[in-house]
């Protein structure tokens, strides 16, 4: 088992992983504090229990406490329009028509704006939805949660807590053994094989001592 020795360094790691540019300072004072989305419509009818995920998140992320901070003109520049769309607006991808849904590789998915470790391919599940699911984070301390109740519908959005980009949903009708379903957009994630996951556990590893 790995990717807990290097969690007490997880800022500086997420500064050392962070792509060619800022390098994740925190020096963007002009970046909004707060960031809600609310000029995406809905992408399918609420109802679908199963289909929750495939409706954008209104949640109020706190992006004061992100450890990663761009300005927005950053992040669009970091990101493709779709990657910007679902994980600086809280927009959602349509399902089954995204990279990871039907990813079998053995590997890990990381966060597209900083690159912390979020999910682990072990823990991946076909949910039916169409986008990637699991049944676990890899380490619960890069996932925050926030309430949001857009839709007439009470769910819990999911972020990265290191940079703040939303992620998806979890929801409680997940299989054993915890029961919950993580509804993750492909855009938010990056997939690394289990071999250049454990080159760069190992890489951080060592730095983070
Ligand atoms: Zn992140």
């Amino acid at each position: 088992m790995h990717g807990v020795m290097f969690l007490s360094s997880f800022t500086a790691m997420a500064t050392l992983l962070a792509p060619a540019g800022g390098q994740g300072k925190a020096e963007d004072r002009s970046s909004p504090p707060l960031m809600k989305s609310d000029q995406f419509p809905a992408s399918c009818p609420p109802g679908d229990q199963k289909s929750a995920c495939g409706l954008p998140s209104k949640a109020v992320i706190d992006m004061g406490k992100a450890k990663v901070q761009h300005t927005d003109a950053e992040w669009r520049q970091r990101l493709t329009p779709e990657q910007y769309a679902v994980a600086r607006r809280q927009g959602t991808e349509p399902p089954f028509r995204n990279a990871y849904w039907d990813n079998h590789a053995d590997g890990a998915y990381v966060c597209v704006g900083c690159h912390v470790p979020l999910f682990d391919s072990r823990q991946k599940f076909d949910s039916a939805t169409g986008w990637p699911s699991f049944w676990q984070p890899l380490e619960e301390m890069f996932l925050g949660e926030s309430r949001d109740t857009s839709y007439g519908q009470i769910r819990t959005e999911v972020h990265c807590t290191v940079c703040g980009s939303h992620l998806g949903h979890v929801f409680d009708d997940g299989p054993a053994p915890t029961g919950l379903r993580y509804c993750i957009n492909s855009a938010s994630l990056v997939f690394l094989p289990r071999k250049d996951y454990d080159a760069w556990v190992a890489k951080n590893s060592g730095l983070a001592k």
